[in-house]
């Protein structure tokens, strides 16, 4: 990602201009992949977000045509619900939320939001109604401040702080010699894994979108900081449509509906609860991960001990 932050200097310099931006810039891998081709059809209407139920209805996809991604994917969001989609690397989950956003078309079946097919909605409203907060966050070169106001341009600095208290970022930034004026990215100060995806959490609680998806960090966070994004994730997911993926399974328990996506098909669907019982690829990776933080426990504490 390292390599991003070379045209991201020129894009947000572009995007400061265009303000709100065509596509979110969250999602940097999105922007690089996102197909070209995808643009209004003549005659698109604003989407109208009413209560922001979310349905994907026989979705199949592939990036080339020889290597299908998604073969037949069916499952809805309730409005205000979360429903989490978990399996293993290459699954499809991250395509999910990429066609969520319009980055690419579906070649088969329909993606609704509140029953209007997003294909003919324009982008904009589309993304407007969608907040988005990615695996890796990439910053602005440009003030903290600046950095969170970008969920919404009109935000007061009070709504600002709000936000950043509501993602448990507020003290962290007081703490920075400029508070809010602090330069961050690449030519200001390096912010950790976890302290940007607050900074995107924040600019996503600011946004005040009906509908989130959030794609979990994948890099090891201490224990310490995931519970505090947890904690912030939670918060902002109250009450919204949420579409989590979810690399830690523990974050997933209390979701109202678990999927579990394998090479493009849904293998698995339940609650956390039933997907134990069936004793499954869910169950079995529940397992796995409850075995790998016992072992990381272990081995903290016995270089306690030493
Ligand atoms: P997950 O998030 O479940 O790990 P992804 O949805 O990111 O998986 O990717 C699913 C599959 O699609 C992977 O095999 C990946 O290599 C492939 N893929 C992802 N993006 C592209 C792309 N732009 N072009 C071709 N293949 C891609
Ligand atoms: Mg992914």
């Amino acid at each position: 990602l390292i390599q991003l932050y070379i045209p991201l200097n020129f894009m947000g310099m572009l995007y400061r201009e265009i303000k709100q931006a065509l596509i979110d810039i969250d999602d940097m891998f999105g922007i690089l992949e996102r197909d070209p081709e995808v643009v209004d059809r003549p005659g698109a209407r604003p989407l109208v977000v009413s209560r922001g139920t979310v349905a994907f209805e026989d979705v199949c996809f592939s990036y080339v045509p020889e290597r299908p991604i998604l073969k037949g994917v069916s499952f809805s969001v309730p409005a205000g619900k979360t429903v989490a989609i978990v399996g293993p690397s290459g699954a499809g989950k991250s395509t999910i939320s990429r066609l969520l956003f319009r980055f690419y078309e579906p070649s088969g079946g329909r993606i609704l939001i509140d029953g209007q097919d997003i294909a003919e909605v324009t982008q904009d409203s589309l993304r407007a109604a969608i907040g988005m907060v990615p695996q890796d966050t990439v910053l602005f070169n440009d003030i903290i401040g600046y950095n969170i106001r970008y969920g919404r341009w009109n935000a007061t600095d009070e709504e600002v702080a709000e936000a950043a208290r509501l993602a448990q970022i507020d003290r962290f930034i007081l703490s920075l010699p400029e508070g809010y004026d602090t330069p961050v990215g690449e030519r200001g100060l390096k912010l950790s894994g976890g302290e940007k995806q607050r900074v995107a959490i924040a600019r996503t609680i600011l946004k005040g979108p009906p509908i989130l998806v959030l794609d979990e960090a994948t890099s090891a966070l201490d224990s310490f900081t995931e519970r505090e994004i947890q904690d912030a994730l939670d918060r902002v997911s109250r009450g919204r449509t949420t579409l989590v993926i979810a690399h830690r399974l523990s974050t997933v328990v209390g979701a109202d509906e678990i999927i579990v996506l394998d090479r493009g098909v849904i293998a698995e669907r339940g609650t956390h609860v039933e997907l134990l019982a069936q004793r499954g690829i869910y169950a079995a990776m529940w397992d796995r991960q409850r075995q790998a933080e016992a072992a990381r426990e272990t081995l903290k504490r016995a270089e306690e001990e030493e």
